[in-house]
């Protein structure tokens, strides 16, 4: 159950005998239960018909009325008596007579600077910047309010006691305007549609997975958000791009920009002679990256380095913005320092359209000279004769052919690791039966319960740490082969180097090797994905509870920071990593698990 579902907004409906709508108060529930039925409560002359963002009709409550612009609420009875019923009635017609005088007495100062809280930017332009990851747009126009992207449901009260302070009836919302389809923009829509009755609009390819309201990797919900549980949101206008949404005085230009989502939207707006583009994640920031890093997961999270290339491309064809609102703006707080303006000039408009077409050509050009590795549980060959067999128990298994003689890295899953890897290297005509060693980059019970059923049917040895086959002795038949990395002179390891590390897991391994001039490395539990903030958390939790040896790790790291691969084949790919390392993304990785390091001494 998320925030929004106990204690929230709701609307009361006031209605005359005839059914008629007298009146409507948005009102807030604290500290109450709903009533378990009562879909309208009856009287002569007076109903009270109160409904919640589930089309639930409530009775029996006790509300509090938000007072705009003070910060204020008002308790208000509503008893099922028709005396309480009539004085709570006029209560509440009192406060809104109160609200709305006090929305009329409120001035706005008009700053562009990017606040975490609720700023009116310029003219009839709002930030709601108190909502987090992302922030949400509120257009004032003569027809109603047109907000741009909700945040996510569990931030609703916030966003709609932003609009409150600024002076903004949410019972004017008609238009919501979603940038694209990821959580942390539309989650909310569904639950202000229901509120206001308000109309949403997304980019056509983006429908299906809002109202869909998955799967997971394509809402971008993967990644860790506290709070948020996925749900369909029903669109009311698709948009393909080159449309023009009008809401009283108000015109909105859409733009098709594909490429951070299939149905990606940026939406122009004219404004007191300013060009003021709504640009969600497609320009997610104007001090920052642009929303390409999406780009770099695997295809299921539904980003495209081509589209993106030419998005940018037509961006920098239209005429530049004179404000730029971005999904994610830099925000500060009231009298700090380094605030970001949303003016912005032609020429570092250019400037970020520039940095973002070099960096999606740059990727394009990756992804054809050596391929799209992605390591997304889709089985593929990622080099001649370097195999990704995809995912078994949510862990990865690599093999390596050498001349005919397949090394099999991963022993983990059970009893049906045999079967799978038997399966999936028929895909690639290769054979089970000429794996000559198995080599898993950990002894743990967890990583290794795989290696009985392949031992039943290989007869080839098990290539571990000397700690990892004293660890493996106990739990496998006496005469299993091990080859032990320490030892010299190791032929059955061909053309592949172990390296036994330490500090963190069960007798770590790293293995090596070269293949077409490009360094290979598959990984274990060292080091950790820091994309992965559970892994990371868990390492540090583990380092810093003394169960892990600090030393150790520090100086597994810096072995593994020498190899510098151009390939990373880990066992629990993040996201479904490309394999393909650039730029400095390996000492980058390193050096996160030594911050690590320094966090879990902190612990
Ligand atoms: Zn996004």
């Amino acid at each position: 159950m998320t925030p929004c579902d106990d204690s929230t907004h709701a609307l009361i409906d006031c209605l005359d005998a005839g059914g008629r709508l007298q009146a409507r108060f948005l009102v807030s529930f604290t500290g109450t239960r709903w009533a378990e039925k009562g879909s309208i409560v009856g009287g002569s002359t007076t109903i009270l018909r109160i409904v919640d963002h589930n089309d639930r009709s409530k009775t029996g409550l006790v509300a509090s009325v938000f007072l705009p612009g003070t910060h204020n609420r008002k308790t208000c009875p509503i008893m099922t008596d028709s005396g309480s019923r009539k004085r709570s009635v006029v209560a509440c017609a009192v406060l809104v007579v109160v609200v709305s005088g006090l929305a009329l007495w409120r001035v706005s100062s008009v700053s562009p600077v990017f606040r975490d809280q609720a700023t009116r930017l310029a003219g009839r332009v709002y930030l709601l910047g108190r909502l987090n990851p992302s922030v949400a747009y509120v257009v004032d126009t003569s027809d109603g309010l047109v907000l741009v992207d909700s945040g996510i449901e569990p931030d609703c009260r916030l966003l709609l006691s932003q609009m409150d302070e600024l002076g903004l009836d949410v019972r004017r919302l008609k238009k919501i305007l979603l940038t694209h389809a990821h959580v942390d923009h539309v989650q909310g829509a569904m639950y202000l549609r229901r509120l206001t009755g308000a109309s949403v609009f997304a980019g056509r390819a983006d429908c299906d997975i809002l109202r869909a309201g998955g799967p997971p990797s394509a809402l971008f919900s993967t990644f860790e958000m506290p709070g948020v549980e996925l749900h369909a949101t029903e669109i009311d206008v698709e948009l393909d791009g080159g449309e023009i949404i009008t809401s009283g005085d108000c015109r909105f230009e859409v733009i098709a920009t594909p490429g951070h989502t299939p149905g990606s939207l940026c939406f122009v707006l004219q404004s007191n002679g300013q060009r003021v583009l709504f640009s969600g994640d497609t320009v997610s920031s104007i001090t920052g990256d642009l929303g390409t890093y999406a780009t770099r997961v695997a295809p299921r999270y539904r980003a495209d380095a081509g589209d993106y290339l030419e998005t940018l491309n037509t961006l920098k064809a239209l005429p530049p913005p004179d404000l730029l609102l971005p999904g994610h703006p830099r925000t500060v707080g009231e009298g700090e320092p380094g605030g970001v303006n949303a003016s912005i000039t032609p020429m570092a408009w250019r400037d970020i359209l520039e940095a973002g077409i070099d960096e999606m050509q740059e990727l394009v050009e990756r992804h054809r000279a050596d391929g799209a590795d992605f390591l997304d549980a889709t089985p593929r060959e990622l080099m001649r004769g370097l195999f990704y067999l995809g995912d078994y128990d949510d862990k990865a298994c690599y093999v390596l052919d050498a001349q005919g003689r397949l090394f099999l890295f991963g022993a983990h899953g059970g009893p049906g690791l045999v079967e799978f890897v038997e399966m999936r290297l028929a895909q690639f005509d290769r054979r089970l039966a000429d794996v000559v060693a198995i080599l898993p980059a950990s002894c743990s019970v967890e990583a290794t319960s795989g290696l009985s059923s392949l031992l039943r049917r290989l007869e080839c040895p098990i290539v571990v740490s000397r700690a990892g086959r004293t660890e493996l002795k106990t739990r496998l038949p006496e005469d299993t082969r091990f080859v032990v990395l320490e030892d010299m002179n190791v032929p059955e390891l061909g053309p592949i180097e172990g390296i036994p590390l330490g500090g963190y897991g069960v007798a770590p391994v790293a293995f090596r090797f070269e293949r077409d001039g490009k360094r290979v490395l598959v990984s274990g539990a060292i080091p950790v994905n820091p994309d992965s903030h559970p892994e990371m958390e868990r390492l540090i939790v583990f380092l810093g509870s003394g169960q892990g040896d600090v030393t150790r790790y520090g100086q597994s790291l810096s072995r593994l920071l020498r190899d510098n691969p151009d390939l990373w084949l880990p066992t629990r790919p993040v996201h479904g990593q490309n394999a393909n390392l650039y730029d400095v993304r390996w000492p980058l990785v390193i050096r996160e698990n030594r911050n690590a390091i320094s966090r879990s001494l902190e612990w």
